[in-house]
């Protein structure tokens, strides 16, 4: 069961290791699109299998994800379960953004914690899943299982352009519902601060769904957050790979790239134009969403027999 974290629950981030003489690479991954495909929301077997591997060889696998606990206990860590986690392997899911994170073994999943100091007024989510209910079941629907933030998302039998149109008007509507609240949000280039001028929420729409969540979540917290559940169980690897499909996504990149890791980002939707970055950015072009994340996971599983022995500048991933 979800219980409440104590007030500050993210000390400071751990400082990086002095040493670089192990292959060990640290994974931060971003759930839907790289892991689980955006049309089917599930995780091709092959993804499994080689985050499985990477784990059993030391690597430490950390979900950096917007979705809930539940869709990665569902999604990921049953069928991981179901192929065997290794005695001794730790997963680690920092979900909705920072807001919530809890572990997983092959004895299954650990307390879920969730930061009260960025979860949304329950009176505010039960507006929305009124909203939903009243003037957009047809095209989206409200995401019980978000434990801090409220997200509506597009329903599996509505069209994706259907969906966005909608999607446009129910976000206006998002706005008119935080103003009688008296809840500050921002949207794109939009700001609608609160009775005192300040915005402490942000509405969030991605290609399949509405975020609205604390101003303060984010890939980079929960990339802050990654190596506070790490660093307990393993040195900290100098160096780590984040793989995301969006623009927000290399804000993971960005937090360990600022803390002095050794990092590099895979995109595995450059499509959307990719930003200057002081570390190196990897595609696996032609191919994009969950195939790009599968490739990169296989060629970071074929580094682990011929790499055994080298430096981890010389495996090039
Ligand atoms: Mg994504």
């Amino acid at each position: 069961m979800p219980t409440d974290a104590p007030l500050d629950p993210l000390p400071d981030a751990p400082a990086p290791p002095a040493h670089r003489d192990h292959p060990v690479q640290g994974l931060l991954l971003d759930v839907d699109g790289p892991i689980a495909s955006p049309v089917t929301r599930t995780v091709p077997p092959g993804i499994i299998t080689d985050l499985l591997l990477l784990a059993a060889a030391g690597w430490p696998v950390v979900f950096n994800t917007g979705r809930s606990d539940h869709f990665i206990r569902t999604q990921v860590m049953e069928p991981m379960l179901a192929v065997g986690i290794p005695t001794g392997v730790t997963f680690h899911a920092v979900c909705e953004k920072g807001g919530t994170w809890f572990s997983f073994t092959s004895d299954g999943a650990g307390e879920v914690f969730v930061d009260q100091e960025l979860a949304l007024p329950t009176s505010f989510a039960d507006d929305i899943r009124d909203l939903v209910e009243e003037k957009y079941s047809h095209l989206m629907f409200f995401d019980e299982t978000k434990l801090a933030m409220v997200s509506v998302e597009q329903s599996l039998d509505a069209t994706n352009p259907d969906y966005l149109e909608g999607q446009a008007h129910f976000d206006q509507d998002v706005f008119d519902v935080m103003h009688s609240h008296d809840m500050g949000a921002r949207r794109l280039e939009r700001d609608d601060p609160d009775s005192s001028g300040e915005i402490g929420y942000r509405i969030d729409p991605t290609i399949i769904s509405t975020d609205i969540e604390s101003v303060r979540v984010g890939k980079d917290l929960g990339a802050e957050r990654a190596l506070t559940l790490v660093a307990p169980l393993m040195e900290l690897p100098h160096t780590w790979r984040t793989v995301g499909d969006s623009r927000t996504d290399y804000a993971m990149a960005d937090y360990l790239h600022g803390q002095g890791f050794d990092v590099a980002h895979v995109d595995v939707r450059p499509a959307d134009g990719v930003p200057d970055t002081p570390y190196e950015v990897i595609t696996e072009s032609p191919l994009i969403h969950e195939e790009a994340g599968a490739a990169f996971l296989a060629r970071c599983v074929a580094a682990l027999s011929w790499g055994a022995g080298q430096t981890e500048d010389e495996l090039l991933l």
